[in-house]
């Protein structure tokens, strides 16, 4: 945060909100994850929803990491920033016609596929154009994340990915189907996940779902095991970088592959979400009976993430010429909702009109998320250079 201290009288001239990008703390932590990846030969590709701000991207791109898109537009975004084609990667349970043709025709590393039916889809879209699609079944691998249960992806019964119980139907058409090639399995069981034993417990299931396959003639170029690394959202200047040393080493030591047999990660959270802060003045404080209100002029517009999830931001106040008696606010934004609401009994030095504060570890599913519900502003970022 002393980086962003040293800048409030700049801040405060400043028209807010917007999103502050660190961009020296992000290149630390891509250089972190690729340290810690390389000695294992792992291949990380970067979730681009978690944010697809053009100077983040670049930055990404040019550490070198591939990208996991979930729509049409985040791949044609993706090979537009330079991300090569070859690295690329579509996931995604609802794919349209028109984006997975696009796909065919950037000729994508592969398709995260997330049913039988899907299956087939891209078969005959593929055979239409005369190619083979290079696919990846998204198995759905009934691991309990841990994590909020609004972003937990991994258990059984659940919209994503495949059933074990259809691996079998799947072996047939992927038999049957001429325009399509078995590249690997997939798996990614939710987000914000910090307990490393829910990592543990998804090797153990990728083995015996990879030896399932090969047990069948299917010869699996590559295990994805998707994303998840959680960061610390209350410690975000203790723990900036996230441990990728130990997390990259429960798969070195759990995962079993052959020699040649690549493994492949897709990060979002981990990279980006401690680089990012919104930055935000207090409009009005309301002094209540039992409640004091800071009225922020950033609301869930611009960092939906408290009113979808509960989650929690830190929030502090930079420096400001209030006085230092700490007292207990709830910093609420402007937008005509009640969940509308960035943190419940926050502490924070008496704070007045003018103050700024600062929304940590907003880097990840913030901007991507804004909206101009109540005919907002479209958000602005700043960044650190
Ligand atoms: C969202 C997503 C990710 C990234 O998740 P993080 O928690 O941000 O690391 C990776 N893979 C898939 C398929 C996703 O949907």
């Amino acid at each position: 945060m002393s980086s962003l201290n040293n800048l409030t009288d700049k801040l405060k001239s400043a028209q807010t909100p917007f999103y502050y990008y660190d961009l020296q703390l992000l290149q630390a932590t891509l250089e972190a994850c690729r340290t810690a990846a390389q000695p294992y030969g792992f291949h990380v590709h970067y979730a681009l929803k978690a944010n697809f701000n053009a100077r983040v991207l670049q930055l990404i791109r040019d550490a070198g990491f591939g990208a996991d898109c979930v729509s049409g537009n985040e791949v044609s975004k993706a090979i537009e920033v330079g991300f090569d084609p070859s690295k690329v990667v579509f996931a995604g349970v609802g794919k349209a016609d028109k984006e997975i043709n696009e796909a065919l025709d950037f000729d994508i590393f592969c398709f995260n596929v997330e049913s039988v039916q899907e299956l087939e889809v891209i078969n005959s879209l593929a055979a239409a154009k005369g190619k083979r699609a290079r696919v990846a079944l998204r198995i759905n691998p009934n691991v309990d994340a841990h994590t909020h249960h609004n972003i937990t992806t991994g258990l059984a019964e659940n919209k994503f990915g495949i059933n074990q119980w259809e691996l079998a139907d799947c072996a047939e058409v992927l038999t049957k189907a001429g325009n399509l090639w078995l590249e690997g399995i997939h798996f990614h069981v939710g987000s914000q996940i910090t307990d490393m034993n829910v990592f543990k417990s998804l090797c153990v299931k990728v083995n015996e779902i990879k030896t399932w396959f090969e047990e069948r003639g299917f010869n699996l170029n590559v295990l994805n095991v998707g994303g998840g690394l959680g960061v610390d959202y209350y410690h975000p200047d203790e723990n900036a970088i996230p441990d990728f040393a130990a997390y990259f080493a429960i798969f070195d030591r759990y995962l079993d592959r052959r020699a040649g047999q690549e493994v492949h990660f897709e990060l979002g959270r981990a990279l980006v979400a401690q680089c990012g802060t919104l930055i935000s003045k207090v409009l009005y404080v309301k002094k209540g009976i039992k409640k004091n209100f800071l009225v922020l002029d950033a609301g869930m517009t611009e960092l939906m993430r408290p009113a979808l999830y509960q989650a929690y931001h830190k929030i502090e106040r930079l420096e400001g010429e209030a006085g230092s008696q700490v007292l207990k606010y709830d910093v609420v934004g402007p937008i005509c909702e009640s969940t509308d609401c960035f943190g419940k009994e926050v502490e924070l030095a008496d704070s007045e009109r003018g103050d700024i504060i600062a929304i940590r570890t907003a880097g990840a599913y913030g901007e991507v998320m804004a909206s101009r519900y109540n005919l907002r502003e479209a958000i602005r970022s700043v960044y650190s250079d």
